[in-house]
């Protein structure tokens, strides 16, 4: 594109553009949550299913499915700001635990098992606690598909600090879901 051009097409409209059509985002953003707080739940955007947030189940903050245990790309920064603009479905590829840092040997302590959600749109990677309610069948066969995940998305994972639980911790993983 040359100067000239660029200067007629006026860089400041395109801001203005884009600006606009976020801020309509956010606006139906801001109702669709208004209307997930009212109804007290929300519709699963891959399964279809209702997934009710009970406060009292301790759900509250559930992000994810209580069925196939997909998500949504709807947070940014951290969980819960909503500011994301991909809204994209975010699919369950792995479990991981999480770290809780050193106990006073330096031991690493590994705390509660995390679902790895990585997003079909755009493919940010996070990690999600397992809820209390998540069907822990359907957690033991997301674990299985993980083993035969390509080695270019094993390598990410490890290089953003999520590590994948092994084939030697199923049998921990096994015990802290289905209790002894
Ligand atoms: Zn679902
Ligand atoms: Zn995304």
């Amino acid at each position: 594109m040359s100067e000239k051009f660029a200067d007629e097409v006026g860089e400041d409209d395109t801001v203005g553009f884009w600006k606009q059509s976020r801020k309509d985002k956010r606006r139906i953003f801001d109702m669709k949550r208004q209307k997930e707080k009212l109804g007290g739940g929300f519709k699963c955007s891959h399964c279809a299913t209702f997934v009710p947030i009970n406060q009292e189940m301790g759900t509250a903050h559930r992000n994810h499915c209580n069925q196939c245990l997909w998500s949504k790309h709807v947070d940014e920064k951290t969980s819960g700001d909503r500011q994301s603009i991909c809204q994209a479905g975010m699919e369950p590829i792995g479990i991981t635990l999480k770290h809780e840092g050193l106990d006073k040997y330096g031991h690493e302590k590994l705390g509660d098992v995390m679902l790895v959600h990585r997003c079909t749109g755009c493919d940010k990677c996070v990690i999600n606690r397992v809820a209390a309610d998540d069907p822990s069948d359907t957690i033991v066969s997301i674990f299985d598909k993980s083993q035969v995940l390509p080695q270019d998305i094993k390598d990410r994972l490890q290089k953003e600090g999520i590590d994948l639980i092994t084939t030697d911790q199923r049998p921990m993983v096994q015990e802290r879901l289905y209790g002894k």
